[in-house]
């Protein structure tokens, strides 16, 4: 019988920002998902049978933080009136950064909720893809909503699209993580795939075969680096047996979703 561990629901397709990578056509659309949608959603997979040792709900868009505080507070109750009482059920936002102030993380920290940030690395690479409608890079907000979040210990973990750029500066990158305190981290590799036909190190003349490199470079930094700063959270039930530097740990394709 299939399993629905993580569901990823997407409430506005709105970003207010406008990544060069980015392949979502509708991120200028503002509409927002309707109450009866979530009950309809919610109620399904509950009654499915598929979800049996607790569920992560991933909040994505888009940028989920455009919508307000309160829309979630909104959403999270239907979901408690409609969930199994025994069900363990944790809920998670995938965001750019760039609107986390100081009631979104009482908001998280309130809720347990962990959260994911895309930051492509230190400024002169993160502000070469992600940027404004305007043309202006995104880091100096994005960098402050992951502060933020530090200052007030709700656990995060981040997502860097990797770039030719990044791609040939590991050791920017590793010290960028360790500098920030950032101790999970996930890399993205752009892919062609379906309709979606860039590929970020083809369409720059670099070799796949560089990837591997960058990774290995990154082990043994991770390996040999101990960590510089208290270390941040990794989850809310972990938070008493933190693992020192765990490093950049996760590789996965940037294809026809988009993270934050
Ligand atoms: S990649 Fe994510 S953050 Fe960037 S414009 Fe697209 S939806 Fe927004």
């Amino acid at each position: 019988m299939p399993r629905i561990q993580l569901l990823v629901v997407q409430p506005t397709p709105f970003c207010n920002i406008d990544c060069r990578y980015c392949y979502l056509p509708d991120r200028t659309n503002k509409a927002v998902v309707a109450e009866a949608t979530l009950t309809n959603l919610f109620s399904q997979v509950f009654a499915s049978g598929w979800v049996r040792d607790g569920v992560t709900i991933v909040w994505h868009a888009g940028e989920p933080m455009v919508l307000p505080i309160d829309f979630y507070r909104r959403a999270f109750r239907l979901i408690d009136g409609l969930k199994p009482a025994d069900l363990s059920l944790t809920h998670s936002f995938q965001t750019n950064g760039t609107l986390i102030d100081d009631a979104w993380c009482e908001f998280f920290a309130a809720e347990q909720i962990s959260v994911g940030v895309s930051i492509d690395g230190p400024q002169p690479l993160h502000d070469i893809n992600r940027r404004t409608r305007s043309g202006h890079g995104t880091f100096v907000r994005t960098i402050a909503g992951i502060r933020r979040l530090r200052r007030h210990g709700v656990p995060f973990h981040v997502i860097s699209v990797l770039s030719p750029e990044s791609l040939a500066a590991p050791r920017e990158m590793f010290e960028f993580y360790v500098d920030e305190g950032i101790e999970r981290v996930c890399f993205n590799v752009e892919e062609s795939e379906g309709g979606h036909v860039s590929r970020s190190f083809g369409e720059a003349g670099i070799a796949d075969s560089n990837s591997p490199s960058f990774a290995k470079s990154m082990r043994r930094r991770s390996r040999s680096c101990a960590p510089r700063r208290p270390s941040s959270s990794t989850s809310w039930s972990s938070r008493s047996r933190l693992p020192a530097w765990t490093g950049p740990a996760i590789w996965q394709p940037f294809r026809r979703n988009c993270w934050g």
